[in-house]
């Protein structure tokens, strides 16, 4: 029940011209949905209380607030129409929710030539949000004086109550969860018809976000929600017609509450694609709190949805058939596990290191009673050979992990493992992943190769993780993908909703949520204009690489499969500098036969034909590039451990298949075999021996070179010359080696900048050491596709550039602006300055 108050004087908040409800053009305020009063077209820009009470809503965007007068009166002042898109850009709060103000306080500045600018007006309404309560209102008209002049009278009803009671008898009816799609929440329109329609009701109806509540039929309680685009929703209701009131209230949340949430999608769909401009987005400040700035890992911009990409499970039926089955399904999969486990061995390893240690113990596990019996136990009762064996490890591995004793702590991860392994046999590696919409922006932990290239390039228009850095492999990928990407998020990002609406700039690192129609408008612009670059980029596409006077630098293409290697064709790409041989290694139980990788090989090849290059990477593992069947020692840093060329001498079998296969392939192309990772002769010298045992069968001969990644390679590179046919610089690898920093490092992997001055030495006495012995030099890392790196490069004299499939265009357009000899005094002045901040202006000037 109210105070007896018979008349409430609300001052005016602002000073302006005083305009009839009615007259304002938003039917929310117009038709008095969200409660009746009047606007003031302001001359001021402070906002000041308009009776006595307490802040009981302050929308987080500060356009809109609420104050509760001791009567129970509720008035809002609205500032602006559609204000809430600005998302707080222009409003200052000098008050907050919760707070007792005295009329004429002044509660909030907004900056009157920017809402003027970008909302779709200054009108400012002044209603009274529980006008059940109020019997009459007099209203001013004229011009308004801030907190002086009385705006409206309210002729309170005496002994008024809040309207019929609701009813709170029946059974609480539930709606499905619904997911919003108005781009800003339940704001003050959406929750003003929301509440209208509820009103119609009797039933008492509640609708809940989280853990949070609020009367459906007030508007400010549903404002007070504070919900965002993707939240889920659920109303409940009890009441004799709360079955009706929930059917209505819960299609109009669906529909957007009378906001039209078609229009505001197809704004974002027109707007979505990727570009390749090298700006950043003008406005991608992130001094807001809806923006996460991480490592730019993949340029381009997109428009689209979050999809949270939690970690992909095996899949498997939690049932199983007979428990004979079952048990004979363990038992075989635990004896692949064995045979795995023991054929690769590493070649010549002693029973005392450590990778042989590792494998006992894996080996042990299989056949340990701690693992097997209650396995066993759970398949007598109905489960699944999978389900079974997945509890038991899962069980033993949060023993293990809650033990005193750090050693057997760490035993934890070896279960995990040959957890995995036997899973992945009983599965068949089938995984379970999350659905993609259209226009979905990735967001992970982190991402395996495997699972980026599996991504459906028609859906995802985005990628963002916390791991990595621009060089690590998901950053490669995208950019190969022509996938916007952002490595080194903030963990904070993966407590974003799914379809929480987002622009991700990967030029600039960053991630917009909730984007605000100005920096949409931009982004749109910056699309169009990339779309134009790219058109012209590519007229240049199929000239052959050259400077404009005419030195010839080949552009060809890093790639993965033959289907890229096609893709790589069309776009101008002159040949195939690195075919990434691992990716036909992974995500997969066991490594592919000698058949299968030369199909795979011959395919490319025949892609080129006979004539353009084929350069063929032996496998390049280990470091972030683990495989689940070859049980590589855990290592403290794998990036200094068992890696590229390393891994293959270490397991010869896997080594000479592979090879073999590469032999097979040759006669159908133009095929280069290429060591990564190589530091020292006796790796190539080693390689070699095989390569020739085995070109004993497969007699067809092809050129050879070598990955200079490793700072110890560069310093022997005559020594090097001497056995191989040329060298592809793997500059990725020799920046972190050479700056001494993880390219996969959340934080510092960004400072992992090829154009560092020492980097770009390494990449000086390289050229040279080949060249005075008559070999030719490419290079193959991420640096080889950023335009702005081109002149340097040019000027050092590399004479091939193996970039990923989406630059071959802008790379080959940039080739074609440079004067070579300009190239060579730029690269010379370069060489002698101390930061790569230094270089990259330079390149500027
Ligand atoms: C490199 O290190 O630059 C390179 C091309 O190899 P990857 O990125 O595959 O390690
Ligand atoms: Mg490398």
């Amino acid at each position: 029940m109210l105070a007896k108050l018979s008349q409430v004087n609300v001052l005016a908040p602002l000073s302006g011209t005083i305009v009839p409800i009615e007259e304002v053009p938003d039917p929310a305020f117009a038709q008095k949905m969200v409660g009746d009063g009047l606007s003031i077209d302001p001359l001021t820009d402070v906002v000041l209380a308009p009776i006595d009470g307490q802040v009981i809503d302050f929308q987080s965007s500060h356009h809109a607030i609420v104050i509760a007068g001791e009567a129970g009166v509720k008035i809002m002042v609205h500032v602006g129409l559609d204000t809430v898109l600005l998302e707080g850009k222009g409003f200052s709060a000098l008050v907050s929710k919760g707070d007792m103000v005295r009329a004429g306080q002044p509660l909030l500045r907004f900056d009157r030539d920017y809402v003027a600018r970008n909302a779709a007006s200054v009108l400012t309404e002044i209603v009274v949000v529980n006008g059940e309560i109020v019997a009459r209102i007099d209203k001013a008209s004229g011009m308004a004086e801030a907190g002086r002049s009385v705006l409206l009278t309210l002729h309170l009803e005496v002994e008024a109550s809040d309207g019929t009671p609701p009813e709170h008898d029946g059974e609480m009816l539930h709606s499905p969860v619904i997911e919003l799609r108005n781009p800003a929440g339940l704001h003050a329109r959406p929750a003003a018809t929301l509440a209208t329609e509820a009103r119609k009701f009797s039933a008492r109806v509640v609708l809940s976000c989280g853990e949070l509540e609020a009367d459906a039929k007030s508007a400010v309680e549903v404002m007070a929600l504070a919900t965002r685009l993707g939240d889920k929703v659920r109303l409940s209701g009890r009441g004799s017609d709360a079955a009706q009131a929930l059917d209505r209230l819960a299609h109009l949340l669906r529909d957007g509450c009378g906001e039209r949430i078609d229009d505001a999608t197809r704004l974002a769909a027109s707007r979505q694609a990727q570009d390749t401009c090298s700006a950043p987005v003008a406005q991608a400040d992130t001094s807001n709190d809806r923006a996460f700035a991480g490592v730019a890992a993949s340029p381009g911009l997109a428009v689209g949805h979050i999809v949270q990409w939690r970690d992909a499970e095996l899949e498997f039926d939690e049932t199983g058939s007979s428990f004979d089955e079952e048990r004979a399904r363990l038992h075989a999969a635990l004896e692949i596990a064995r045979n795995q486990i023991r054929s690769l061995a590493p070649h010549g390893a002693q029973g005392d290191a450590p990778e042989v240690q590792i494998m006992e113990a894996h080996l042990a596990l299989l056949d340990d009673p701690l693992l097997v019996d209650p396995t066993e136990a759970s398949l007598r009762t109905g489960v699944s050979a999978p389900g079974a064996w997945h509890a038991a490890c899962q069980s033993v591995v949060r023993r293990l992990q809650q033990h005193a004793s750090a050693q057997l702590r760490e035993r934890a991860t070896d279960v995990r493992d040959i957890g995995t392994r036997v899973l992945t046999l009983l599965t068949g590696g089938k995984r379970s992943t999350p659905v993609l919409g259209d226009r979905s922006i990735v967001l992970a932990h982190d991402l395996t190769p495997s699972d980026t290239v599996s991504l459906d390039r028609s859906k995802v228009v985005g990628i963002c993780t916390v791991a990595g850095g621009p060089t690590s492999h998901v950053a490669i990928l995208a950019r190969s993908m022509g996938i916007p990407a952002i490595c080194g998020m903030p963990a904070a990002a993966l407590s974003l909703s799914d379809s929480t609406f987002a622009v991700l700039d990967g030029t600039a690192g960053v991630l917009q949520t909730d984007p605000d129609p100005t920096l949409l408008a931009d982004v749109g612009r910056r699309q169009e204009a990339a779309a134009v670059q790219h058109r012209a980029n590519q007229q240049a596409a199929h000239r052959i690489g050259s400077t404009r006077d005419g030195h010839r630098v080949e552009v060809v293409a890093n790639v993965r499969d033959a289907a890229e290697a096609r893709e790589a064709m069309a776009s101008g790409g002159e040949g195939v500098g690195l075919l990434r041989s691992e990716f036909l290694f992974e995500d997969r139980t066991a490594p592919p036969d000698e058949d299968e990788q030369a199909a795979a090989y011959q395919a490319v090849a025949a892609e080129l034909g006979t004539q353009r290059r084929l350069i063929v990477r032996t496998l390049d593992v280990g470091g972030d590039k683990p495989l689940r069947y070859l049980p590589l020692p855990k290592e403290d840093n794998p990036f200094l451990g068992l890696r590229g060329i390393r891994v293959s001498l270490a397991y010869p079998e896997l080594f000479r298949s592979q090879l073999r296969a590469m032999l097979r392939a040759a006669p159908a192309g133009n095929l280069h075999i290429m060591f990564p990772m190589v530091s020292d002769l006796d790796e190539v010298l080693a390689a070699k021996c095989i390569l020739r045992e085995e070109q004993m069968k497969y007699p067809h001969p092809v050129k050879i070179g070598l990955m200079i990644e490793v700072p110890a390679a560069v310093a022997i590179v005559e020594a090097l010359a001497q056995e191989v046919d040329f060298f592809s610089i793997g500059t990725n690898d020799l920046a972190q080696y050479t700056l001494a920093i993880d390219r996969g490092h959340a934080k510092l992997s960004s400072q992992v900048d090829t154009l560092h001055p020492a980097v770009l030495k390494m990449i000086d006495l390289t050229v040279k050491g080949a060249h005075a012995n008559g070999k030719w030099v490419g290079v193959c890392g991420a640096m080889a596709s950023d335009p702005v790196a081109t002149a340097i490069l040019v000027g050092l004299g590399i004479d091939e550039l193996s970039v990923s499939v989406p630059a071959i265009p802008a790379i080959k357009a940039e080739l074609s602006r440079l004067d070579f000899e300009a190239c060579r005094t730029l690269a010379q002045r370069v060489l002698k300055l101390g930061s790569a901040a230094q270089v990259r202006a330079a390149i500027a000037g």
